[in-house]
């Protein structure tokens, strides 16, 4: 009988310190959430086992941890990425706003194979906070940058509620297998 393989796949998340990305990460492969979780559970990646179709795969979550200006992220990171996740807080203008940055790092230090298929994912993080009322950037805003940058999918979630990480993670999964 054949082995069953499992295809391992890199994603990465990036964006600015606080927007989430640990939070996200250990909310979709661990069900855990912290408010102080800064620093408390510091691994360089987590990993979640899933299957996309027929298809096994291990989805290797890795996280900056601290190296959070792109400045810092070198390019042994972002090789062999098959998904880039970008992370911003939908109550942070900032974040929203150097999400240009990151995704040029990416392109610019990123080696992923081309298939002509976008390795990128938006994430518009905290959507719980105050029931919305903090929201400085409308997802009308969003949905726009990610069509400027040729459709990148986009999907707002709370790691504090469990708010539709399962389904952003399945998103990248499948995105990270087509990229593979
Ligand atoms: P990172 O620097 O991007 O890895 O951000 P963290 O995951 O460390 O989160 C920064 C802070 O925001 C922590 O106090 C988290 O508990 C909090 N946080 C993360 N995601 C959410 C969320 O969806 N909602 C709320 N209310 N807080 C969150
Ligand atoms: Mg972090």
């Amino acid at each position: 009988m054949a082995l069953c393989r499992r295809t391992l796949l890199k994603v990465i998340v990036l964006g600015d310190s606080g927007v989430g990305k640990t939070s996200l990460m250990n909310q979709y492969a661990l069900k855990k959430f912290s408010l102080k979780c800064k620093g408390t559970i510091g691994a360089d990646f987590v990993t979640k086992d899933l299957q996309i179709d027929n298809k096994l795969v291990t989805l290797q979550i890795w996280d900056t941890e601290g190296k959070e200006t792109f400045q810092n992220v070198c390019a042994d990171f972002y090789r062999g990425a098959d998904c880039c996740v970008l992370v911003y807080d939908v109550n942070c203008f900032e974040s929203f706003d150097i999400l240009d940055s990151w995704h040029d790092d990416f392109l610019k230090k990123g080696n992923t194979s081309n298939h002509g298929i976008s390795p990128f994912i938006l994430l518009g993080n905290k959507v719980d906070i105050d029931g919305g009322k903090s929201r400085v950037v409308p997802e009308k805003k969003a949905k726009k940058w990610c069509a400027s940058k040729g459709n990148i999918p986009y999907f707002e979630t709370s790691a504090k509620e469990d708010f539709n990480v399962d389904d952003a993670f399945l998103c990248i999964a499948k995105t990270a297998l087509a990229n593979e």
